[in-house]
C-alpha cells in the first residue's frame, strides 16, 4: 500500500513528486482514491485553509471566432447556436462587475472570444478595468487570445497598466496533442503569450482541459509544466462535449468517473501545492454527486455559469461551500456593498490569482 503521509510531507518540504510517482496516484484504483484525496486535502489546508477563491466568469465578447478549437463552442464551424455579439460596452462590464462584488466574488474574469485583442478591443477592457477598479475591490482577470511578437507584448503592458491583474491563457492540452485539437494556432503560441503576460507582470492563469483525447502520462506533464512555468492559478476543466462542436460527440470522456477526476485533481494539487487550483467546468456533469470533495483538493471555483454553458448555479454553489464549512477567500462586495448571507468575509488570501473552461477562449 502507498505510504500517503510520506507523500504528503515530501510536497509540504517542497520536494516535487517523480513522473512516476505522479502516474501512480492518477493511476489508483477507486477504492483507494479516497486516501488520495485525503492527501491532497493535507496540502490544500497547509496553504489555504478552509477558504475558497471565488471568481466570475463575464462573456464580454461571444461567438465570433476564427480559431477551430476543437472544444469550443464559439470556433469556426461550430454549429452550436450560442449568441454571437461583439464587445461589451467599458460600463457595460462595470455593470456586471457590481453584480460580481454583491454576489461575493473576489476575481471577476472578462472573457473575449477570438484569436486574439485588437487594439480597440484591449483599450475597451483597460477602460472597464479602469472603472471597475475605481469602484470595487475586485481582481480582474483578462482572457482575450493570444498575445504574440512585440504587439502581444505592447498589448500585455496595457491592460497591466490599466490595473489587469491576471491574464488567463490555458495551456488546454499536451505540446504532443495540441496539433489534435487546434490548427489555427500552436502550443508554442500558447506559452510566448504567458510569458508575455507574465513580463508585463499580470499573474498568470493558465490551465487544462482534461478529457481531449490526452494520455495520462500527457497529464502528468501538463501538471508539471504548470509548476515549471509559476502559473499562479490552475484552472482544471473536464470538457464538456458540446453538440456541434468537433469533440462533441467523439466520446473522449468516456472513461471519466467521478473517482477519476477526483485523482485527476489531486494530482494536480500535489503537484502544483501553492498554485490557486480551480475546479473548473465539467465539475457538475462529471463529478456528479462527488462534485463537494473537489473542493477539498481545490481551492477556487467559477460561481454560477460558464461562458456557454450553466453550472449549478449560484446558489447551490455557496449551498456547498457551507456545507462543507469552507469560507469564501475574500466575499467582498465593494464599497457600500456587503455580503450578507454570504460566507463571511476574511483576509485575502496569498498572492495567486488565476482562471477558463472549454467553450471558452484560453
Ligand atoms: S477557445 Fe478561444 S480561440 Fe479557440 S475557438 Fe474558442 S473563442 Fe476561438
Amino acid at each position: 500500500m502507498l505510504n500517503m503521509e510520506s507523500y504528503v510531507s515530501r510536497v509540504l518540504n517542497g520536494e516535487v513528486l517523480t513522473h512516476a510517482e505522479a502516474l501512480t496516484l492518477l493511476n489508483l484504483p477507486d477504492t483507494d482514491t479516497l486516501r488520495l484525496v485525503d492527501a491532497a486535502w493535507q496540502v490544500r489546508r497547509e496553504y489555504f485553509q478552509d477558504r475558497v477563491k471565488v471568481n466570475v466568469l463575464l462573456n464580454a465578447k461571444s461567438g465570433i471566432c476564427a480559431e477551430d478549437c476543437h472544444y469550443c463552442s464559439q470556433a469556426r464551424g461550430a454549429d452550436t447556436g450560442i449568441p454571437r455579439y461583439r464587445v461589451m460596452e467599458p460600463h457595460e462590464m462595470l455593470a456586471q462587475a457590481r453584480q460580481a462584488a454583491q454576489a461575493g466574488a473576489q476575481r471577476y474574469c472578462i472573457v473575449l472570444a477570438g484569436r486574439g485583442g485588437s487594439w480597440p478591443e484591449v483599450e475597451t477592457v483597460a477602460e472597464a478595468t479602469r472603472l471597475i477598479k475605481a469602484e470595487t475591490s475586485l481582481e480582474v482577470c483578462a482572457c482575450m487570445g493570444l498575445l504574440l511578437g512585440d504587439e502581444g507584448r505592447r498589448k500585455a503592458e496595457a491592460l497591466r497598466a490599466a490595473g489587469v491583474d491576471a491574464y488567463n491563457h490555458n495551456l488546454n492540452t499536451h505540446e504532443d496533442h495540441y496539433e489534435n485539437i487546434c490548427s489555427t494556432h500552436t502550443y508554442a503560441d500558447r506559452t510566448e503569450t504567458l510569458t508575455h503576460a507574465a513580463q508585463a507582470g499580470m499573474s498568470t492563469c493558465s490551465g487544462v482541459i482534461i478529457g481531449m483525447g490526452e494520455t495520462p502520462e500527457q497529464i502528468i506533464d501538463l501538471a508539471l509544466t504548470l509548476r515549471a512555468r509559476n502559473a499562479d492559478s490552475v484552472p482544471v476543466n473536464f470538457l464538456i462535449p458540446i453538440d456541434g462542436t468537433e469533440l462533441g460527440d467523439q466520446g473522449t470522456t468516456a472513461h471519466f468517473t467521478p473517482w477519476y477526476c477526483l485523482r485527476v485533481l489531486s494530482v494536480f494539487r500535489l503537484l502544483n501545492p501553492r498554485a490557486e487550483l480551480r475546479a473548473s467546468a465539467g465539475r457538475e456533469i462529471h463529478l456528479r454527486s462527488l462534485q463537494p470533495l473537489a473542493l477539498l483538493i481545490a481551492n477556487s471555483i467559477f460561481l454560477g455559469n460558464y461562458l456557454t454553458e450553466e453550472g449549478q448555479g449560484e446558489s447551490a454553489d455557496w449551498d456547498m461551500l457551507r456545507d462543507l464549512g469552507l469560507r469564501a477567500a475574500a466575499g467582498n462586495g465593494g464599497p457600500g456593498q456587503p455580503v450578507s448571507a454570504k460566507p463571511a468575509p476574511t483576509a485575502p488570501e496569498p498572492a495567486r490569482p488565476d482562471h477558463v473552461q472549454p467553450g471558452a477562449v484560453g
